[in-house]
């Protein structure tokens, strides 16, 4: 039963998951991922290794624009099939497309305005990898199923989904392959998260698989319980309350500004922290709030017993979503502290440079970071105890309190990954360590092997293995 396996991202790299399978004369890819990492990025304008109209189906395991930014391109380019994804997921999917759009569209206008006054020309065209309408294009296609219920996607070609506990939507994927008589398992990771983590059920454990892709973005290191985070995030509001200034958080519309209204709720109702408002100044973050409200299948015991209380998050007393310009702006006339939510979460676009510059100059305000700064953004050189930076085309002196929050990791690290392998009860035929830096990936795969003595591989862009 020959099953072909082709890597074509994520391999000994974070970004860009997409993973071909040829099996029963079906052609399957599974995750449809931008590559966002600097040195792979050309690879979203490589021609596609095989013609996307020779592609019967796609399978997302969740929203991330890692796992499916790569959709409209592939569409544009001749993908026809189904994409199938969870509810969660598909809802998720379509504000995360249209905002990739929309980046990509505003980015080729600064670059090709940018080039035209240097007089040079960049590294890629001076278009858009897609426009707001290839993504509008993709999004029929998407075709939620629900968790735990088998799929048949085609002859001999059975998949379900079940909670991965990454973000909300995100899954595992199953696939059972069968011919012949004969069946295999195919297990695919997706991200997995971590056990406790907020509004989320915990990632699905399994008993067996012949075949296993498992990520490894932390699988060298561990991240530390989030026991702390309350209790710091209490320390920070009231002192910069007690101050007289704002606290203003770069944050992650999808999953991050949710959980830190999570936080927020749990200190409010413990009555530590004052009353203050919170802005969610985030369009995007409103919408992908709306989509958690509209799932309450998706959340865990304790999210639900809040939801039953009357005392959820989304209605956190004092909370106002701002999704206009004007009501963003009338922020910065409000006396008095206020936390702000804003995106992007490394502060390289998006509202939070209009609350930097209002902010963070001021001693008495608190810029506090509850996500991972990558090298080159804002948001990092601020972490990084930058004095003065530009924001908007002006130097802004950094005199505000600045914090990073860490513990927030929506991803299991290298014990958690352990965990989630040591459940499967024989070992499996190989498994392949997918999805982190290439030393990390190396490094975790040397530790699966001492730990379980199996057959583990690391694979690499567009190799391609036979799996019996
Ligand atoms: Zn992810």
């Amino acid at each position: 039963m020959p099953i072909k396996l082709t890597f074509l991202g994520a391999a000994q790299n974070v970004t860009g998951s997409r993973y071909l399978l040829d099996a029963n004369g079906v052609r399957l890819l599974i995750d449809c991922g931008l590559y966002q990492e600097r040195d792979f990025r050309i690879r979203n304008w490589d021609p596609f290794p095989v013609a996307p109209d020779t592609i019967d189906a796609i399978l997302l395991t969740h929203a991330h624009v890692d796992h499916c930014g790569f959709l409209p391109k592939l569409v544009r380019d001749g993908f026809k099939g189904k994409v199938y994804c969870t509810a969660a997921t598909s809802d998720i999917a379509q504000i995360v497309l249209l905002d990739a759009a929309h980046i990509q569209e505003e980015d080729a206008e600064f670059k090709r305005k940018r080039h035209q006054r240097e007089g040079r020309s960049g590294r890629y065209p001076e278009i858009p990898l897609y426009t707001t309408d290839d993504a509008q294009a993709a999004l029929p296609l998407l075709n939620p199923v629900g968790y735990e219920k088998p799929v048949q996607i085609d002859d001999g070609i059975e998949a379900t989904f079940y909670d991965a506990g990454h973000i909300l939507g995100s899954s595992m994927i199953n696939l059972i392959l069968r011919q012949n008589g004969e069946q295999r398992k195919l297990l695919f990771s997706g991200d997995v998260g971590r056990w406790n983590t907020p509004i989320l059920l915990d990632p699905t454990l399994f008993d067996e698989a012949d075949y296993i892709l498992v990520e490894s973005t932390y699988g060298d290191r561990l991240h530390g319980d989030r026991e702390h985070i309350d209790e710091e995030l209490k320390e920070i509001i009231n002192s910069t309350h007690r101050a007289g200034g704002n606290i203003v958080i770069p944050s992650f519309a999808v999953e991050r500004s949710q959980e830190v209204l999570y936080h927020l709720n749990n200190l409010l109702i413990q009555d530590l922290i004052p009353h203050l408002m919170v802005f969610m100044d985030s369009p995007m973050a409103i919408s992908v709030t709306r989509v958690f409200e509209k799932h309450p299948e998706l959340f865990d015991e304790e999210m639900l017993e809040l939801v039953r209380r009357h005392e959820s998050p989304f209605d956190l007393p004092g909370l106002k979503m701002t999704p206009s310009v004007r009501e963003s702006k009338a922020i910065n006339h409000i006396k008095g502290t206020v936390i702000i939510i804003a995106g992007s979460g490394m502060c390289n676009a998006g509202r939070v440079k209009h609350h930097l510059v209002q902010n963070i100059s001021r001693r008495e305000s608190t810029i506090l970071f509850v996500g991972y700064q990558a090298v080159g953004t804002l948001g990092r050189h601020i972490v990084d105890g930058a004095k003065e930076v530009r924001i908007l085309g002006q130097h802004h002196r950094v005199r505000a309190r600045i914090v990073q929050l860490d513990g927030f990791s929506a991803h299991a690290d290298r014990d958690e990954l352990l965990r989630w392998i040591s459940a499967l009860r024989q070992s499996p035929r190989r498994l392949f360590v997918t999805h982190g830096e290439s030393n990390v990936t190396k490094k975790f795969a040397e530790f699966l092997k001492g730990k379980t003595g199996w057959d583990i591989s690391v694979p690499e862009y567009l190799d391609q293995v036979v799996l019996e």
